[in-house]
């Protein structure tokens, strides 16, 4: 059968390249059992693209993220290449191909599964079936406004300065985004702004309640950011689809993941717009860097990045069923006992890299029988 779906794998450091080496196995997987099949391109980015070609974001690479359908990330940076001028480091690579490819969305899951919600900082009662979306704008906003910089003032002092700014277009966007999600999920958006204070994001509100009624199935509510952050952590199970700007969205993701306790389970997306065909550039990662504590050690997990692939099917292809079997096939290694040394509780099973990966496609098998 011919490949019908082009994707760009992207290992990077570290452990990035033995995650993404259980990933390929699920892509095989799927090759042979599924309807689909899948076009592999692999290319350099971070340290691995420093080493092999003198850049963290070879041409090469870009030339295939563009004909790429959908790209997977592994992880990029490690200690050999933190003394490199800022311009020329790993992480370069990951913000180049974001901005090249314009991803503005950010689409950040905080799941946590029934088998591991003892591993939560918060209470069981709080967490257990946590299941929210928090969708951050990812190219505006006061990280990349103008002016910025630190200037000296005539009387010696300094004064630092940076600007919040989001267009109406920006803020519709990533606000769709929200809504279209919503609407396959449980259909509410909560909207966080600071609109008490901050004009830009009074705005960001106004265009929010000016979209909502393309989706009237879908319910709006706002928050201020303070309140969001308490709520997180008081009540999380309140929200379905967050949706908030870049540094708002920055705090609040960061926040929300850790309600589930374990870095080695957090997948991410970052979207780009669609085309006039509805095409639009993804990229997949898992949200945890590249782990040089335990790289080629064999025992990093690679569920985040398992969990990434799934997004890739559910939010690029559509695969919604697909999408559905890898996350059941992760909840079941979970609830057979099976843990890699970072989520490992007493009295469960410490298993490998590609153990998890097996014990995965083992799952896949039986949920495809
Ligand atoms: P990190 O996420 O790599 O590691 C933090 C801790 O979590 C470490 O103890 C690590 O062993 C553990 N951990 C992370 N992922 C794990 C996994 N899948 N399985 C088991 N344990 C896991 O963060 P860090 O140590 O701050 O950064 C290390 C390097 O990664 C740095 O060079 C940093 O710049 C880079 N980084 C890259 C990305 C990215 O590529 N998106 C994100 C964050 C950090």
């Amino acid at each position: 059968m011919a490949a019908n779906k082009r994707l760009l794998v992207l290992p990077g450091d570290g452990i990035g390249p033995e995650v993404m080496a259980e990933v390929r196995r699920v892509i095989d997987w799927m090759d042979k059992r599924r309807h689909v099949t899948f076009a592999l391109d692999e290319a350099l980015i971070g340290g691995a693209a420093i080493d092999g070609a003198g850049n963290p974001l070879p041409d090469r690479t870009m030339e295939l993220a563009h004909a790429a359908d959908a790209i997977i990330m592994g992880a990029v940076g490690g200690p050999k290449w933190e003394k490199l001028p800022f311009a020329q480091q790993p992480e370069r690579g990951l913000l180049g191909i974001r901005k090249q490819l314009s991803l503005f969305a950010n689409l950040r899951p905080a799941v946590v599964f029934d088998a591991l919600a003892n591993a939560s900082t918060l209470k069981l009662d709080v967490v257990k079936g946590l299941d929210i979306m928090i969708i951050r704008e990812l190219t505006g906003d006061i990280y990349f406004g103008e002016p910025r910089g630190i200037e000296t003032l005539p009387d010696g002092r300094r004064k630092g300065v940076n600007t919040m700014t989001y267009t109406t277009d920006e803020v519709e966007r990533i606000g769709r985004v929200a809504f279209d999600l919503a609407g396959k999920r449980n259909k509410r958006v909560c909207s966080i702004d600071k609109a008490n204070v901050l004009e830009t994001t009074v705005m960001w509100r106004e265009v929010m309640e000016s979209i909502k009624g393309e989706y009237p199935d879908v319910q709006l509510s706002h928050m201020y950011v303070d309140n969001a952050a308490m709520q997180l952590v008081r009540n999380p199970k309140q929200f379905d689809v967050i949706v908030t700007g870049n540094m708002f969205g920055d705090i609040l993701s960061d926040c929300a993941a850790m309600l589930t306790g374990s870095l080695g389970m957090l997948p991410s997306a970052s979207l780009g717009a669609p085309d006039k065909t509805g095409r639009r550039a993804a990229l997949y990662e898992p949200v945890h860097g590249s782990a040089p504590d335990i790289a080629g050690k064999g025992v990093a997990n690679p569920l985040a990045t398992i969990l990434s692939f799934g997004m890739m099917l559910r939010y690029s292809f559509d695969m919604v069923e697909d999408a559905d079997r890898i996350d059941q096939a992760v909840q079941n290694v979970l609830n057979n006992g099976m843990r890699t040394a970072d989520i490992m509780e007493p009295g469960k099973a410490k298993v490998s890299t590609d153990t998890m990966g097996s014990a995965i496609l083992a799952e896949l098998d039986k949920l495809a029988a």
